[in-house]
């Protein structure tokens, strides 16, 4: 079984054309062009048909002379084109199956002549029926396209040949019908719209990117995705960071990304590749390096956030800061405010995002009066050393997933205390001796992420 990306733009395309955005600024430059979103099955079965598709499949050198079903999502004009039908049967009568929604097949039907070859069947979420080699399950989506009164407007689908696949765009966060009827499907291959990037308030019935992590996760609960399905993202526009980005992004979720034209072999494929067990995010000030720690881990079912941060005394504006750093997670992440990162890190259990390094490193040196230059001399300093080789063989040990944040410090001025001088040093030692034993650290400058 194989699946041909025939575009996996949004409505406007990925760059738009109009538009002299960074997003698309980048694209363009780069050469990556990405039309609207479509997909062709073992070169019989058609997955939505925008006006683009002819001529993307005549220039990816894709024929669809073979094309006898069309499944269409919906009405929209970035899914459906019926001129194309039109024009197709200028060119041969072959027999072909349109399905679609009611009122889209109802459409489609008044741009052909009565006697065409065509047969239409209008489809709704619980129909199944089968296609030669194909078996065609008709899933509901959450888009409603304001086009006519047929219901449902839009629908997603689940089809079985040698291997299964879920085409899912577009849609807002799955209907839970749809996410329990995919219970223990094992889709070899899952195409999941990610429409909107970082754009958070589109107000649309499409995903961004804080969304479909979330997506990824409740089909990973009932079996639907399993560590051998590969997901790729689709139906992009220019609100997403440009292509090297977002791939990095999804990566962290195991999603993939492709360009159109790419061929995905929904068999015999090789398993996608498990991510690292060890992250180490480090970064400025308000360098946008807790985001990139909270983003990676955005796909996972169970996580407990390690807050090193909690105020000495009651510090009405660190509380504040807490509350709202809080109300950004996730209702299933868990917070602890711990300092005992070493019980942590041998613990079992799901994933865990320390935040942070630094003021795990201050309360240390708190907690041994490391700040005063006697008491350091004396036996503060041998205190820290131990607490931090703890820690280091602890982290490059555990077998938890962990991501923890840290700052990188020391390239201002050199402070004029002693004390500050100090811990500016350790810390500096603590990263460094912890970056030598994690598998993937990352830098964050000015919101954006390079790997080291
Ligand atoms: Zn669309
Ligand atoms: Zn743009
Ligand atoms: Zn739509």
């Amino acid at each position: 079984m194989t699946l041909r990306l025939l575009g996996t733009g949004a409505a406007d395309g990925w760059p738009a054309a109009f538009c002299t955005c960074a997003s698309c600024v980048a694209e363009r430059l780069a050469g990556r062009v990405r039309a609207q979103s479509a997909a062709l099955l073992d070169g019989t079965v058609l997955l939505d048909c925008p006006p683009s598709v002819p001529l993307s499949a005549e220039r990816l050198g894709i024929s669809l002379a073979d094309v006898s079903l069309v499944l269409h999502t919906h009405q929209h004009s970035d899914h459906f084109s019926p001129a194309t039908l039109m024009y197709r049967s200028w060119s041969t009568d072959r027999p072909l199956l349109v399905a679609g929604p009611p009122d889209l097949v109802e459409a489609a039907a008044s741009w052909l002549p009565p006697d065409t070859s065509v047969e239409f069947r209008a489809v709704r979420p619980g129909d199944e029926f089968t296609h030669g080699s194909h078996r065609v399950r008709v899933l509901a989506a959450a888009h409603r396209t304001g086009l006519g009164s047929g219901e449902p407007e839009a629908v997603l689908y689940d089809i079985a040949g040698t291997s299964r696949t879920l085409y899912a765009t577009d849609t807002g966060p799955l209907p839970e019908q749809t996410v329990v009827a995919t219970t223990g499907a094992e889709y070899d291959l899952v195409v999941l719209e990610e429409s909107f990037g970082d754009k958070r308030d589109h107000g649309t019935q499409h995903l961004d990117l804080t969304t479909f992590p979330e997506q990824v996760r409740r089909l990973r609960a009932v079996g639907a995705i399993t560590d051998r399905t590969r997901v790729v993202a689709t139906h992009l526009s220019h609100h997403n960071p440009p292509g090297p980005e977002l791939a990095r992004r999804l990566a962290a979720w195991g999603v993939e990304l492709h360009p159109d034209g790419a061929e995905l072999l929904a068999a015999e494929q090789p398993a996608p590749e498990r991510g690292p067990l060890r992250t180490l995010v480090l970064g400025g000030a308000r360098s946008g390096k807790s985001r990139e720690a909270e983003r990676m881990l955005a796909d996972a079912e169970e996580v407990t956030y390690v807050a090193t941060s909690y105020p000495p005394g009651d510090d009405p504006e660190w509380r504040e800061r807490i509350a709202k750093h809080v109300a950004q997670r996730p209702d299933r992440w868990r917070t602890v405010e711990s300092l005992d990162l070493v019980a942590l890190l041998q613990a079992p259990g799901g994933p865990l995002l320390i935040d942070c390094l630094t003021l795990w490193l201050t309360r240390i040196m708190d907690r041994h009066d490391a700040w005063d230059d006697s008491a350091w001399r004396d036996r503060a300093r041998d205190a820290v050393a131990a607490e931090v080789a703890d820690l280091v063989a602890a982290w490059r040990r555990t077998e938890r997933r962990v991501v923890a944040v840290s700052n990188e410090l020391g390239q201002g001025v050199v402070p004029e205390a002693a004390g500050t001088r100090r811990f500016r040093d350790e810390m500096g030692r603590l990263n460094a001796a912890l970056a030598a034993v994690t598998e993937d650290v990352r830098l964050v400058v000015a919101g954006r992420t390079v790997g080291l």
